[in-house]
């Protein structure tokens, strides 16, 4: 599907812009003219992360003239590992501070907006009006969602990417002349079943695979050239190194985009998708979260390490870790009992655990300790309990030493 140029040339470019951009000048698709609409675009990267990273670096590269990057977190140091906007110099800064400043040396004719906010539903329409187009770079579910609503209510196209381990995914939402993402995947999947990067890992390279596919799809938005990856879908698979194209179309029940939309202003997602409450909300003696309808009692690093550690013991408390062994490897609570969140889910995990035993259960973050300690309460035991923010809250509250991922 062809379709028209989304930006207007710039003025006419300098002899130093023609020399910069001389090897595209040089391709007929892109000439003179094409150069001159780079430099008049504006892009917005949600996510100075693993996608965002070689995206960002390629469109300043490229000479798209204004490049907006969206990001509240700061670098660290397991970022590095993907995240090859940042520097081993940069651990501990802004992502959008740090990048800004990579994309400068990379190319000082291109203006960098740094937007150091979390997007959600009360900023993302005003930030993205500003732009041609939105690249999804984000690794959450409630962001991606939010992402695609506010494109389809703005019309713009959302060039989207998506990584786990050695698979990644990549489209271009555009209600306008093709599927958006809702029409694709209708529903997010229940909180826990699909592990994130961070609880599952992914390839470093790939990022680069799937960021530079998502820079091109957005330069030949820009320009108008060739056929954009609107309703069909990328799918990658670096082990095989396989690369198929799937057909998606419209959905004329899609929520936001169909024929009787529901969702006609934005919510913030977190509250229906992720169930992880935030760290330090706990109350003394357990605060309740309640998510998918049942209650799940959780309990702070800190208390859970003034349990192990008075009456000499652990005072009859079972700690079940439902983490893979990889993650295990990393960092983890003595004396944990390894029991994976899958034999929760198949019931095998409830021969595993006297239910006269109080149990404490974590995870990496706190979500799928929820899931598990959920099972085990619908299940009828007394008393589970899951560890509020996961081992990595261990980690940054009680035992620094062991390193966070
Ligand atoms: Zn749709």
């Amino acid at each position: 599907m062809a379709l028209p140029p989304l930006v207007e040339p710039s003025a006419l470019l300098s002899a130093q812009e023609i020399e910069r951009y001389a090897r595209h000048v040089l391709i007929p698709d892109v000439g003179m003219e094409g150069q001159r609409r780079l430099k008049n675009a504006r892009v917005l990267v949600v996510g100075a992360g693993g996608l965002g990273s070689p995206a960002l670096m390629y469109l300043a590269a490229a000479g798209v003239g204004t490049i907006g990057v969206v990001d509240d977190d700061v670098v660290e140091l397991s970022n590095l590992q993907r995240q090859v906007v940042h520097g081993a110099g940069d651990v501990g800064r802004l992502k959008s501070e740090s990048a800004a400043q990579r994309l400068a040396s990379v190319n000082p004719l291109v203006r960098v907006v740094r937007h150091d906010v979390r997007i959600d539903s009360t900023n993302v329409l005003q930030i993205i009006a500003g732009y041609d187009l939105v690249l999804d770079g984000t690794d959450n579910f409630p962001t991606r969602y939010l992402l695609n609503d506010a494109c389809v209510l703005l019309g713009k196209p959302d060039v989207w990417g998506s990584i786990y381990r050695f698979d990644g995914q990549t489209s271009i939402w555009w209600a306008r002349h093709g599927p958006c993402y809702r029409c694709v995947f209708p529903e997010p999947p229940p909180p826990g079943l699909v592990p994130s990067c961070a609880e599952g890992g992914v390839l470093g390279v790939l990022c680069a695979a799937i960021g530079s596919i998502q820079a091109a799809e957005a330069v030949k938005l820009i320009l108008g050239i060739g056929d954009p990856l609107v309703g069909r879908l990328m799918v990658h698979d670096a082990l095989s190194q396989s690369w198929d194209v799937l057909s998606v179309g419209k959905n004329p029940d899609c929520a936001v985009c169909g024929d009787s939309p529901t969702v006609t202003e934005l919510a913030d997602y977190q509250d229906l998708f992720a169930v992880t409450p935030p760290l330090g909300t706990g109350l003394p003696g357990g605060s309740v979260s309640r998510s998918a309808g049942a209650a799940v009692t959780q309990i702070s690093a800190l208390e859970l390490a003034g349990l192990l550690s008075s009456d000499g013991g652990s005072q009859g408390v079972l700690l079940v870790d439902v983490r893979g062994s990889e993650e295990r490897a990393i960092a983890s609570i003595p004396g944990a009992q390894a029991i994976h969140l899958d034999e929760f889910r198949s019931g095998a995990a409830l021969l595993r655990i006297p239910s006269d035993q109080p149990v404490v259960i974590f995870c990496r973050a706190g979500v799928r300790s929820e899931e598990a300690s959920r099972i085990l309460t619908q299940a009828g035991h007394p008393d589970a309990r899951s560890l509020q923010g996961g081992v990595l809250a261990w980690v940054r509250d009680v035992d620094p030493a062991q390193p966070s991922y």
